[in-house]
């Protein structure tokens, strides 16, 4: 005996529903492995490591650019203070001449101090951030080796869960060809809705989830429609058609 395509398309829902709940299960037992939540532990710790990595790489970038700066400006001082000391050995000069000359090494002296201080400082400054950014890039390395680690330890302890997603996925591409899209929009809308439990069977008459009996009129209408149809108390998509089993024996 063969199926007509709709009682086909009714049987291919209810065991698509069936595979449904079964890969949610295989899912839930990932996510619950031990190794599964330290690896989420471990990844929020990578982040918050690179991200400040990343900061400190910023800080001392921009440190080196205002570093080189100064000391720009301290060889352009030091350059001017030798030309304006060989000028004033080359010639013989006024007493005015004389303090000028003095007045502008004075003032080139200063601005060699103060650079001198500042690059103290700011050289000061990228030791420190130096050694914040070997310490990261350090943490990093550990978390990295920590996390290849865990990751080893959970796909030798996943791999047969895995397995076994990876069969049903495929049963389920193949049982999903047979359902039309209508009927497939319906049912991942349905899905959302009653998270997973989407689909009703029926025992006689009571719908196999909401257990609601059906009014006699009701059952009659129902068994007269189309045999994926709506429950009436709960709205999950009722299948009608009955004993489901009977499938196996056609
Ligand atoms: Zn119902």
């Amino acid at each position: 005996m063969s199926l007509d395509p709709q009682t086909d398309e009714a049987y291919a829902l209810v065991e698509l529903q069936d595979l449904d709940l079964r890969l949610l299960r295989h899912a839930a037992t990932l996510k619950a492995m031990p190794e599964e939540r330290k690896l989420e532990t471990i990844a929020l710790a990578r982040k918050k490591v690179a991200g400040e990595l990343t900061k400190i790489v910023g800080r001392r970038k921009d440190l080196e650019i205002e570093i080189g700066d100064v000391e720009g400006d301290l060889a352009h001082y030091r350059e001017v203070t030798d030309r304006v000391q060989a000028e004033a050995a080359t010639r013989q000069q006024d007493y005015r001449e004389v303090r000028d000359l003095e007045a502008q090494l004075t003032s080139l002296a200063k601005r060699i101090e103060k650079c001198e201080f500042t690059l103290k400082g700011l050289r000061a400054d990228l030791e420190k951030l130096l050694t914040a950014e070997r310490n990261a890039n350090l943490t990093l390395a550990r978390v990295d080796q920590e996390r290849e680690a865990t990751q080893a330890a959970f796909d030798r302890s996943s791999s047969d869960v895995k397995a076994q997603i990876r069969t049903l996925a495929a049963e389920r591409d193949a049982t999903a060809k047979r359902i039309t899209p209508e009927v497939m929009a319906r049912y991942e809308q349905a899905r959302r809705r009653f998270k997973g439990l989407a689909v009703e069977t029926l025992k006689g008459n009571v719908p196999s989830v909401c257990r609601v009996k059906l009014q006699p009129s009701s059952f009659s209408d129902l068994m007269h429609g189309p045999v994926v149809t709506e429950c009436p108390y709960c709205r999950r998509m009722l299948v009608t058609v009955e004993p489901f089993s009977q499938k196996d024996e056609g």
